[in-house]
């Protein structure tokens, strides 16, 4: 049953899922943004904290107001103030400064919850995400996943989930920012209104005119994503298909080809550096003469004194890179807004392909009696004929039955419909007299275990991979399990039950990876046991090792055998045939 989810999870990165979202229906950012937020208890800790923090800024810095007027000579001001406190300067000045102090480190403790709850929140949304997509992918019924490209799930889990982590950080730091340009500004207008209101137009006046270099900016920082993906991709696919590559003298093709992505993605970053520095210092040249014709302007026509200019051009100096980091903040969820619609969009087909919902606590079927198939018939979706039509056909429990025809005539179909992976379109499945329908079907499939071809191995040690299928199977059970598969061979592993088999097995010969995959399937004590040419690519020792493991579990449990011919035809209590899904009964 190769032909499922078989795409190698390599080409994963290659294949971004990058649906153009259609400019007419796609929602807008801020739509997106709220809708990934709701419902998520943390935001508003998180703005919470953000006023809270910029508060401590905002009141230090009015502070230094009356501080720094009690110090400037001859201001009737002052004395003023001072009088109604009933302070001498000397008082008032270490009563401010340890004022100043005391906010400083209650902004420390803000600003260490605030982190917390800003990477809380953001893991909360990611993680909501990915657990999503994979308890979707779980419950889906097989059907609908055999036409799904794995690959997109595999980059939508891994690619576009980064993805929308890097945005939403982004988002939240426009957060905390507008919170910060909206607490400065409310201290300048507070210092004086005219002051700040000149800021606020020369304030409007660079941000036009840095508007065309931030864009490019944003245009470079685009590029970035896709051309590390394509790093990425060549990587991860280099060292998968080392082999391959060897094989094939492609080597150093491959790293050519690496070192071209690399270099490109180098330039991009290197150029989009030095753009950033460079508007990050003319923005600081520009924001200084305006700072200084604002000094000139509060000085000179509205006369204010420099206890109040100074703390008023502080917040007013802090407002212009606030603005230019929201903006860039900005745009980087801009870009990732598509991708969380796209994994939206992606979540909700694969919960419209969901299976019915067993109830957790169904007992096991046990297959006493047979299997049944009646009128059984199931089409592929995009096919004009069907896979398998009117089967009819009876399975006897303990027995073992072959399952022979050409390639393409609808064997695994027919075992999937058997083990409950498949419903049918038209009649039905019995177990014992009862029909495979709704949580049913999904029940049966705890009695039934699978070995095919492949052997799917974790890469872990043999212990592991047993426990995999159960994992509160005692030691003696592990090796009655390995013993009923012929696999003995674990005994003079240099670590036995501990011995790591490495990715997919490698380290084990193809016909000790059968017999692993088939004592594991064993150690559940399943009622149906499905070969899927479970044997077709070992060579005659390795066949004959599993034939007498199979031979020795004959009328103890029920065998459904794919196969193209061999060995287990003469064994066989009964032959089906299935021909262009047509089924006949051969013995
Ligand atoms: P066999 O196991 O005998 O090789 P299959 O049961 O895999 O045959 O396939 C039977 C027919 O159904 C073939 O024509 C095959 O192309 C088609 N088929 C199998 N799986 C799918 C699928 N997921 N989507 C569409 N067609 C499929």
């Amino acid at each position: 049953m190769s032909r499922v989810l078989d795409e190698p999870a390599a080409s994963a990165y290659g294949r971004i899922m990058d649906v153009p979202p259609d400019p007419a229906t796609a929602p807008d950012a801020l739509t997106t943004l709220r809708a990934l937020l709701r419902g998520h208890r943390g935001i508003g800790s998180v703005v919470g904290l953000s006023i809270l923090s910029s508060l401590t800024e905002g009141i230090g810095l009015l502070i230094m107001v009356p501080l720094l007027l009690s110090l400037e000579a001859g201001d009737g001001r002052a004395a003023h103030y001072l009088d109604i406190l009933g302070l001498s300067k000397t008082q008032f000045a270490m009563l401010a400064l340890g004022l100043g102090f005391l906010l400083v480190m209650l902004r420390v403790a803000i600003n260490l919850a605030l982190n917390v709850q800003r990477r809380r929140l953001e893991q909360d949304v990611v993680d909501g995400l990915r657990m999503r997509i994979f308890g979707a992918l779980g419950r889906a019924e097989w059907r609908w996943l055999s036409q799904q490209r794995g690959a997109d799930h595999v980059a939508a889990m891994s690619t576009q989930l980064g993805r929308i982590n890097a945005g939403l950080y982004a988002a939240i730091r426009v957060l905390g920012l507008l919170v910060s340009i909206g607490i400065n500004l409310g201290v300048a207008l507070v210092i004086s209104w005219q002051t700040a209101l000149a800021a606020i137009l020369s304030g409007g006046l660079i941000a036009a005119i840095f508007r065309q270099q931030r864009g490019r900016v944003a245009r470079l920082a685009q590029q970035v994503t896709p051309l590390s993906n394509h790093v990425h991709r060549l990587g991860q696919e280099g060292v998968t298909q080392l082999r391959l590559n060897r094989l094939l003298h492609r080597q150093p093709a491959a790293e050519a080809e690496l070192l071209a992505a690399v270099q490109r993605l180098r330039d991009v970053q290197i150029g989009h550096g030095r753009d950033v520095a460079l508007i990050g210092g003319a923005a600081q040249l520009v924001t200084a003469f305006v700072a200084v014709g604002l000094v000139a302007f509060g000085y000179a026509l509205i006369g204010l004194p420099i206890g109040m200019l100074l703390p008023l051009l502080v917040a007013i100096v802090r407002i212009g890179p606030m603005i230019g980091g929201a903006q860039d903040s900005w745009n980087i969820w801009v870009h990732a807004a598509p991708t969380v619609e796209a994994v939206q969009r992606l979540v909700a087909q694969i919960d419209a392909a969901a299976e019915p919902v067993a109830a957790p606590d169904m007992p096991r079927i046990a297959l006493d009696r047979d299997i049944r198939l009646s009128g059984v018939t199931l089409r592929y979706p995009g096919r004009d004929r069907p896979a398998l039509e009117g089967i009819d056909c009876r399975i006897d429990a303990r027995t073992t039955t072959a399952l022979v025809g050409p390639s393409g005539s609808g064997k695994s179909t027919f075992a999937d419909l058997v083990t409950g992976l498949l419903a049918p379109d038209e009649g039905y499945v019995e177990v014992d007299g009862r029909v495979l329908s709704g949580g049913d079907r999904i029940v049966w499939r705890r009695s039934v275990a699978y070995v095919d071809q492949h052997a799917m191995l974790f890469n872990a040690t043999v212990r592991e991979n047993l426990l995999a299928a159960v994992p509160r199977a005692s030691e003696a059970d592990l090796w009655a399990a390995l013993d009923a598969a012929s696999a003995q061979f674990v005994h003079s592993l240099p670590a036995g039950l501990d011995t790591a088999i490495g990715d997919d097995g490698v380290r084990l010969s193809g016909g000790e990876r059968q017999r692993l995959a088939l004592a594991r399937a064993l150690l559940d004590r399943p009622a149906l046991l499905l070969l899927d040419e479970a044997t077709s690519a070992l060579d005659g020792d390795n066949q004959a090792a599993i034939a007498d493991a199979i031979a020795a579990l004959h009328g103890r449990l029920t065998i459904l055998s794919i196969s193209h011919g061999g060995w287990l035809l003469d064994r066989a209590d009964r032959i089906l045939r299935i021909e262009d899904g047509r089924l006949t009964i051969e013995r």
